[in-house]
C-alpha cells in the first residue's frame, strides 16, 4: 500500500492521510481530529488511554488485508480489537493502527450439522443468544461482553468447561488473514500447524475473520448465581464438592468482601462472601441434586440458581463493574484446604483496592481429556485455576495493588509454574513463557516463523519467530 508521502513509525501520526485512508477502506476510519475519536479508541479498562493514529472499522475481508498491508508498509504497530477486554491492553495502541473487528457479526448456524461459522467480532453473549435460539451452545467465558476473538485464540475457559472442554476444543476451523495478505482457511486438514497454533497461541498468527465452532445441545440448564458467606469451611467444602461433582457441573467462585449490593442483605455488607456462578448442563432433577449440598453449605445470602435457558447465564455479568485500573494474577493449583481458604479471606480483608477478588475455577472433566500436545494450550491437566484481581482507580496506587496481588497469587500457586495466557496482565512477572512451557513454546515459535517471520503481529502475547532478532 503506498501513500503520497513517506509514512514512517517516527512520524507517529496519520492525520494528513486520514482522508486517503477513508477512500481506501470500505469501513469507517476515525482519526485523532475526528468527532468520536475518544469513543472509537476506548477499551474495557478505562485506564488504558492510548491514542492510535487511526481506528479502522473493518467492513470486510478486503479491509483486513488492506490494514495488514498498511502496517507492513508503514511499520506502524497493529492492534486488533474484538470485544476489547484484553487485560494486557493489546487492543489499544499508542500511535499505531487500531483494527476494529466488531463489524464481523455474521453467524451462520447449521442446526442439523451442529456447527456455526461465526464472525470474529461477536461477543460471547451475542453468539450464545443466536445459538441458544436453537437450543445449541458453544462454551465461552463467564462474561457476555467478552469478545469471542481474543477469548477463543487464548483457549477459552467457561461454564461448560468440564462438560465440553475449552472453547478451542470446539473450534473446527478459522479463516485467518496472514502477514503476507492471504486469507487462509485453517483446520485439522488445512494448514494443520497453523490450526494447532491458533488454539491457544493468541493473535500471533494473523487476523481471524471468522471461526467455525462445534455446537452442543445445551438448552435448559440448572444454573445461575448462589451467594454464600465465605468462611474457611464454606470455601474448602465448596471446592471439594465442585471437584467431586459430575462433569456436567462447571463453577466459578468469586470470593470478595461484600460490597453494598442491593440484592445482598445489609448485614452481609463488608463481610467475606462467595459468589458462585454455576451451570449444570444436564437433566434438571439431577442438577438440583448435585447442587443441593453446595446450597446446604450455609444459609444462602442470595439464591438465583434455577432451571433456565443456557444464554441467561450471561445476565449475571450484565452491569458489572467498569474498571479503570486492574491488576490480575492467575495461577494454577491443585486444591484449597481450610488453611488456604483462611489465608484468602485474611488477604482479601487486607486489600486497599476498591474491589478485590479471589476467583477459583475447578477444572478437569472434558478439558483434561484432550491430549496436551493437541493444541497450544499447555495446562489442561491442572485441577484448578485461581485469578487474583484488584480493581482500583488511581494509577499511582498500582505498586501497592501489584504487591498485594503477587502476595496472594504466591500463596495460591501450587505445582509446576504455569499461567492461562488470557489472564496475563501487561506487568505480570509470570509472563508469556509460563503459558507455553517447553515443547509448546518451540512449536509456536516455529509456526510463527513460517506464517509471520517479520513479527508483524507483535502487539499481543508475543511469540517471536524462531531466529528473529526483533522479538519482544
Ligand atoms: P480484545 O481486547 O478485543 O482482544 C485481545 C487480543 O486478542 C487482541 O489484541 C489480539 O491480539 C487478539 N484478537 C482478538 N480478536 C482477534 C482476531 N479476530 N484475530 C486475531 N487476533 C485477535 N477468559 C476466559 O477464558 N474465560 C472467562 O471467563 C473470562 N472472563 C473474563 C471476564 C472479564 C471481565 C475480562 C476482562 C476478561 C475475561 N477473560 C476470560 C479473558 C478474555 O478471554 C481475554 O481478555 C480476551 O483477550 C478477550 O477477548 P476480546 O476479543 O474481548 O479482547
Amino acid at each position: 500500500m503506498t501513500m503520497n508521502k513517506e509514512l514512517t513509525p517516527e512520524s507517529n501520526t496519520l492525520i494528513p492521510y486520514i482522508a486517503e485512508l477513508r477512500a481506501l477502506f470500505n469501513g469507517r476510519v476515525v482519526g485523532p481530529n475526528d468527532a468520536g475519536y475518544d469513543k472509537a479508541r476506548a477499551v474495557f479498562y478505562g485506564g488504558i488511554d492510548r491514542r492510535p493514529a487511526a481506528v479502522i472499522y473493518a467492513a470486510d475481508v478486503a479491509d483486513v488485508a488492506r490494514a495488514i498491508a498498511l502496517v507492513r508498509d508503514s511499520g506502524l504497530e497493529l492492534a486488533v480489537r474484538g470485544g476489547g477486554h484484553s487485560l494486557a491492553g493489546h487492543s489499544a495502541t499508542e500511535g499505531g493502527i487500531l483494527l476494529d473487528m466488531t463489524g464481523f457479526k455474521e453467524i451462520d448456524i447449521d442446526v442439523e450439522g451442529r456447527t456455526a461459522w461465526a464472525g470474529a467480532g461477536l461477543t460471547a453473549a451475542e453468539y450464545t443468544n443466536a445459538a441458544g435460539a436453537y437450543g445449541l451452545a458453544t462454551g465461552f467465558g463467564d462474561t457476555g461482553d467478552v469478545g469471542i476473538g481474543g477469548l477463543t485464540l487464548g483457549g477459552g475457559i467457561g461454564l461448560l468447561v468440564r462438560k465440553y472442554g475449552l472453547t478451542i476444543d470446539d473450534l473446527l476451523a478459522a479463516e485467518i488473514a496472514t502477514a503476507d495478505g492471504q486469507l487462509l482457511t485453517t483446520s485439522a486438514d488445512s494448514h494443520p500447524d497453523l490450526f494447532w497454533a491458533i488454539r491457544g497461541g493468541g493473535g500471533n498468527f494473523g487476523v481471524v475473520t471468522r471461526f467455525r465452532f462445534r455446537l452442543h445441545e445445551v438448552d435448559q440448564v440448572v444454573g445461575g448465581m448462589l451467594i454464600l458467606p465465605a468462611t474457611a469451611q464454606t470455601i474448602a467444602s465448596f471446592v471439594a464438592l465442585a471437584k467431586d461433582a459430575p462433569d456436567a457441573l462447571s463453577t466459578i467462585a468469586n470470593i470478595m468482601i461484600a460490597p453494598p449490593m442491593p440484592f445482598l442483605p445489609p448485614e452481609s455488607h463488608g463481610h467475606p462472601i462467595m459468589m458462585l456462578l454455576m451451570v449444570y448442563a444436564g437433566d434438571a432433577a439431577e442438577g438440583e441434586q448435585v447442587i443441593a449440598p453446595i446450597r446446604a453449605l450455609a444459609p444462602p445470602l442470595a439464591d438465583m440458581v434455577r432451571p433456565m435457558p443456557y444464554p441467561e447465564i450471561y445476565r449475571f455479568s450484565e452491569g458489572g463493574p467498569s474498571p479503570v485500573e486492574d491488576v490480575t494474577r492467575a495461577v494454577f493449583l491443585d486444591t484449597v484446604d481450610r488453611s488456604l481458604a483462611e489465608e484468602i479471606i485474611t488477604r482479601l480483608r487486607a486489600s486497599t483496592a476498591q474491589m478485590s477478588i479471589a476467583q477459583l475455577r475447578v477444572l478437569g472433566g472434558a478439558m483434561a481429556r484432550v491430549p496436551v500436545e493437541a493444541t497450544a494450550f499447555a495446562h489442561r491437566h491442572r485441577p484448578m485455576m485461581a485469578a487474583v484481581v484488584a480493581l482500583y482507580e488511581d494509577a499511582a496506587q498500582a505498586p501497592t495493588h501489584e504487591v498485594w496481588a503477587d502476595g496472594l497469587a504466591a500463596v495460591l500457586r501450587q505445582g509446576p509454574p504455569g499461567v492461562y495466557i488470557n489472564f496475563v496482565g501487561d506487568k505480570d512477572p509470570e509472563g508469556v513463557r509460563a503459558a507455553y512451557p517447553g515443547a509448546t513454546w518451540e512449536r509456536l515459535a516455529a509456526v510463527k516463523a513460517r506464517y509471520d517471520p517479520d513479527n508483524l503481529f507483535r502487539h499481543n502475547y508475543n511469540i517471536p519467530p524462531v531466529g528473529a532478532t526483533n522479538g519482544q
